[in-house]
């Protein structure tokens, strides 16, 4: 049994980085010890990732994603990277080796399971924020429009506002939707007839190898909350956008009538993931799962919202399990009661 100095000298080294091989977890439950002692270290816990003293951004291991999703559920990430800029996630796509890359916006459309995600999680939460002044152009036919260059980091409602500055519109009904713009670009993202995809020009894409590659809007494919990029993969850092010119009021309170919309038909003091399934051609989702008596229905800490039957709501301790189960059910219900099958929208990763 080792005490004093040495004691002392395992747990800092197991706290501040070393050479010396780490002990590994029996399962996701038992956390990394050293002599009895959890280790809390976030840095340079896996020397296997050579990335991580290349980098300005921050690691984190077995970080809870929880902490990132809107629905506040999500296990440990094996390596949970924030890059700082576009050469920090160019050096971890060159330096992953065989390890997944799962690219995170601002969690508003995933679940993740509770023993979490095997492999690097990419967030951009602290990169890719900036929008450049639009430059405007008119066109042959002799309307005013502009381009927008944003990048995928920056919050599409921040997007939606800023541009209604300069009164330019096409965006203000997804001025609510609070994903980034990688992410909604990714999902198609849409509200009241808009969709991204009709604003989009091009996209710029760091694919998993670490190459940029810009993409024009014809090149993807883009379906109903469903975007499919030429290069299979990458993480979107960049989007252009061609923007039509308005009535700088009229845009204001277009968009303020979308905010009060939502806030009085959707639950957004709790933890949700907006809209659990997409609807059905013809018809809603919520809807559905009304009339099929569902509003309310719980299974453990999630809840079909009373205010919205088709957000799933988490009570305060509500497991990827219990979500799970739950949209189970709705889809047998649903499908009992109506005939319909129910597709998911949000997305599920992870163990
Ligand atoms: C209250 C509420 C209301 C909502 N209302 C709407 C609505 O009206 N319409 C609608 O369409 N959606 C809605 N959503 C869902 C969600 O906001 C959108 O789908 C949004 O576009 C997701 O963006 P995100 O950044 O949160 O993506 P995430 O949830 O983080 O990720 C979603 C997917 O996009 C990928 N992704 C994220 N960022 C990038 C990137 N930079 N490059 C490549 N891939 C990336 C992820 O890997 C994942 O596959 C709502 C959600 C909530 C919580």
């Amino acid at each position: 049994m080792l005490s004093g100095p040495w004691k002392q000298r395992l747990i800092y080294y197991a706290n501040s980085g070393t050479n010396h091989k780490l002990p590994m977890r029996n399962s996701l439950d038992s956390p990394r010890t050293i002599l009895g002692r959890e280790i809390t270290q976030t840095k340079n816990m896996n020397l296997s990732f050579s990335f991580q003293n290349k980098i300005k951004g921050e690691i984190f291991y077995d970080e809870m994603m929880s902490k990132y999703t809107s629905m506040k559920i999500g296990g440990p990430a094996d390596v949970f990277v924030l890059p700082a800029n576009l050469k920090d996630l160019q050096i971890i796509l060159r330096h992953r080796g065989n390890s997944p890359i799962w690219t995170i916006g601002e969690g508003t459309n995933l679940l993740i399971r509770d023993r979490g995600i095997r492999g690097i999680v990419i967030s951009l939460k602290n990169c890719f924020k900036s929008i450049k002044r639009p430059v405007f152009y008119k066109t042959s036919n002799g309307q005013n429009r502009a381009l927008v260059q944003v990048d995928g980091g920056v919050k599409l409602s921040y997007l939606a506002k800023y541009v209604a500055r300069y009164g330019l519109k096409g965006i203000e009904s997804l001025v609510g939707i609070p994903g980034s713009v990688g992410g909604s670009i990714t999902m198609n993202a849409g509200a009241e007839g808009t969709e991204v995809s009709q604003v989009l020009r091009s996209i710029k894409i760091m694919t998993l190898d670490g190459e940029i590659k810009v993409f024009n809007k014809d090149e993807i494919k883009f379906a109903y909350r469903k975007a499919t990029f030429p290069s299979k993969g990458g993480i979107i850092i960049e989007a252009d956008l061609d923007l039509e010119k308005g009535k700088i009021t009229d845009i204001h309170s277009s968009m303020d009538k979308h905010l009060s919309r939502r806030s009085s038909t959707q639950p957004l003091t709790m933890p949700n993931s907006g809209s659990i399934f997409k609807n059905p051609l013809g018809d809603k989702a919520g809807r559905l799962i009304e009339s099929s008596g569902l509003k309310g229905c719980r299974i453990g800490g999630a809840s079909v919202s009373i205010k919205h039957a088709n957000f799933i709501v988490n009570k305060g301790n509500a497991t990827a399990t219990d979500v799970i189960n739950l949209i189970k059910h709705i889809k047998t219900v649903v499908k009992e009661k109506s005939g319909t099958q129910l597709e998911q929208e949000i997305i599920v990763i992870g163990q």
